[in-house]
């Protein structure tokens, strides 16, 4: 008797067990299809890159594209795959892509719906809560660049500077329109900007000058201590100047960087990053890398400055004489590409130093690059040739090895910047290899 009944309990649950997993497995496959459902599914695109990531932490947030994260391998449809010819990009557009979500590189019903200003999480670490930093630091000109640019996204940019920054370290934000023709950048940009007719200066370029040279434009006009450039399309978090003024002020010579925090292309979510460095591979092409835990077991922990041996470009802050001092940027590039990595290396070869400074935390779209065109390709190629006639010396063949069609193109005339190498005493690629950034040459064989 009592055999059977526990034989009866027994058979009763596994059969009450196997109905739950049944519900389990139905309810789970059913919250999967909504939250798809809900992210607006004529935008929902994704974009891979089948180069294997350098490191195998999916949390890294960019190690192809200089800020966008890789989606999973198997996410990819292969029909969709089209590979661009020049830096073997693979991309994948969903024949339902609306044609504006490809011009802008993200969702941009839902930029709209978000408008020019929002809240965002606060992503920094527990212990920078806790920081303070002097009253007095350095004051900032904030240099925004932008080409066809996505309105709302733009003006999110410039009002949480304005929101997130105590004026008095704000000497001015300066926009530099790099001859953008989307009718939404004429007049109804100077409209929705006359409200910040105190901190706004606005230049537009009479023609397409390229991010590298609208930059130094930018810089030109600027009359702050420091300048901090960023993309025009980020969202900058709490106290995210303070942090980097400050080793301005301690140390003039520093560049540095914020963290930048991933703004989902297709859901405009903020998405913390964990404590990355910048890096590069031998093709030349900006990395995000991991930090050595040793780095951050010191009394400061993660808040720790962190030593990079390069900057993903985009967003970073430097001493505005000092970005003279060191040639700015190298005007004979074009558009777009490269400059980052040459900046990185001038920086620490002739006497700087470049960290990223945890505390202060950017978010940034990370955009799917599905419009790349051949002639930014094509600059992004030549930008990088001349970086690597000038700063890589021996180690030239490295990236030759790996790009052979870039051996013989025409890069222009770079005697300017030897002569600047020389004029600033730099150190050689050896020193750096051995000094800032000893990895790369375990990847030498790859
Ligand atoms: N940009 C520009 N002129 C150009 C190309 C880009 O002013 O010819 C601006 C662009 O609008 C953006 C910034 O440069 O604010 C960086 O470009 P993007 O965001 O496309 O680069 P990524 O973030 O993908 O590295
Ligand atoms: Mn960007």
């Amino acid at each position: 008797m009592r055999g059977a009944t526990s034989q009866c309990v027994l058979l009763g649950s596994l059969a009450c067990g196997l109905w739950l997993a049944l519900l389990l497995a139905y309810l789970l496959r059913n919250l999967g299809t909504e939250q798809l459902a809900g992210e607006d599914p004529g935008t929902v695109w994704l974009l891979g890159d089948r180069r294997p990531a350098p490191h195998p932490a999916a949390w890294l947030p960019a190690p192809q594209e200089r800020f966008g994260r890789p989606r999973e391998e198997e996410e990819l449809d292969e029909e969709r795959l089209e590979m661009s010819p020049g830096n073997k990009r693979i991309l994948y557009v969903p024949s339902d892509l609306n044609d504006e979500a490809l011009t802008f590189g993200f969702n941009v019903t839902k930029s709209r719906v978000l408008g020019d200003e929002r809240e965002v999480s606060d992503t920094r670490n527990e212990m920078c809560r806790k920081k303070r930093y002097p009253y007095h630091l350095p004051m900032a000109s904030v240099v925004i660049c932008f080409h066809n640019e996505e309105l709302h996204a733009l003006l999110r940019t410039v009002s949480s500077v304005i929101a997130r920054t105590p004026a008095h370290l704000l000497e001015e934000i300066i926009l530099v329109d790099d001859y953008s023709d989307l009718n939404d950048l004429k007049e109804e940009l100077g409209h929705r900007l006359e409200k910040f007719w105190r901190e706004v200066k606005f230049i537009r370029n009479k023609r397409r000058e390229g991010l590298i040279r609208s930059r130094m434009i930018g810089a030109s006009s600027a009359s702050g201590d420091v300048l901090v450039f960023l993309d025009s399309h980020c969202e900058v978090n709490q106290v995210w100047l303070e942090p980097l003024l400050d080793a301005i002020a301690k140390d003039p010579q520093m560049v540095v960087c914020p963290l930048i925090d991933v703004i989902d292309s297709v859901t405009l979510q903020l998405r913390p990053s964990p404590l990355v460095r910048g890096a590069f591979n031998w093709h030349l092409q900006f990395q995000w890398d991991h930090v050595f835990s040793y780095e951050i077991e010191g009394p400061e922990g993660p808040t720790t400055l962190i030593r990079s041996p390069a900057m993903a470009g985009g967003i970073f802050a430097i001493n505005r004489r000092y970005f003279s001092d060191i040639g700015q940027y190298d005007r004979g590039m074009d558009l777009w590409g490269g400059e980052n990595v040459e900046l990185s290396l001038r920086v620490w070869m002739c006497g700087g130093r470049l960290y990223v400074v945890p505390c202060s935390r950017v978010g940034h779209i990370a955009k799917q690059p599905v419009q790349y065109k051949q002639a930014l390709l094509q600059a992004m190629d030549r930008n990088t040739v001349r970086l690597v006639h000038v700063w890589l010396d021996g180690h030239k063949e490295q990236f030759f090895r790996r790009r052979p069609d870039l051996k013989s193109i025409a890069y222009g005339n770079v005697t300017e910047r030897f002569e600047l190498r020389r004029q600033l005493g730099c150190r050689s690629f050896q020193w750096y290899l051995d000094t800032v950034y000893p990895e790369l040459e375990s990847l030498m064989l790859s």
